[in-house]
């Protein structure tokens, strides 16, 4: 067990205005969900997969793995109330052989094998890995309120961050124990924040992440 794979999936998917839970909302008349476990269940580097669900949804992810006959699920673990302590939760339960942990979001239906694979090589080899695509608008840097500008970013280092990320077990455990974790909305953000060199894995613009409708509407068009 020397890579497990943790998958948020306990956002309450508000944003999305839909009755049914965002893990279980339908992309292709699937589960959104599964398309996350089904890349990560086939890799061959990952030998297990723990997943973040809603209290209350606990019972329903279990059914839903049977269902879809995912064979590297290890467990399935309450959320908290954000990202980050889901994550967190996660964590906790990882089993001790394991070393390298990589985090991908329940909501990233279309990550790639090729970029998972490629992450856990590049924390394996550097400790921590980002997937990050370069931004094609020119970012500004505003005050406090947002209403004047305090300076314009160089384009060519700006990257938004996705997931898949990857991490050497030491280094995310070490990043998850600090204080910072309440606000965090991106795991190699606190690894960054701990001292760790985190190496950039350029990502592609299909793997969103579904937040709104639209986004589900963008990753219908995508399928
Ligand atoms: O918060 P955001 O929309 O960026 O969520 C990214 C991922 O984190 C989603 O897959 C979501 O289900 C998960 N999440 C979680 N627990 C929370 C909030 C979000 O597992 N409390």
């Amino acid at each position: 067990m020397k890579t497990v794979a943790i998958v948020p999936a306990a956002g309450s998917g508000k944003r999305l205005g839909s009755r049914t839970k965002k893990p279980f909302v339908l992309l292709g008349g699937k589960p959104l969900v599964t398309y996350a476990l089904k890349t990560l269940d086939s890799c061959e580097d990952i030998d297990g997969i723990i997943v973040a669900a809603e209290k209350r949804c606990v019972g329903r992810f279990r059914r839903l793995v049977k269902e879809f006959k995912f064979k590297k699920i290890l467990d399935i673990i309450p959320g908290g109330a954000t990202r980050s302590e889901s994550v967190r939760n996660c964590l906790r339960s990882i089993p001790t052989a394991c070393d390298t942990v990589v985090i991908h979001d329940g909501a990233r239906p279309f990550a790639d094998r090729k970029t998972i694979k490629e992450s856990i090589r590049l924390a394996r080899r550097f400790g921590a890995c980002v997937t990050a695509l370069p931004e094609s608008d020119t970012v500004k840097l505003t005050d406090a309120r947002g209403l004047f500008v305090s300076k314009t970013l160089d384009r060519a280092r700006i990257y938004r961050a996705q997931t898949p990320q990857a991490f050497r077990r030491r280094i995310i455990e070490k990043a998850y124990a600090s204080s910072g974790i309440l606000r965090a909305t991106d795991d190699s953000y606190l690894a960054e924040a701990c001292g760790a060199k985190v190496r950039v894995l350029r990502g592609s613009g299909g793997n969103i992440k579904v937040t709104t409708r639209e986004d589900l509407k963008l990753a219908e068009v995508l399928l």
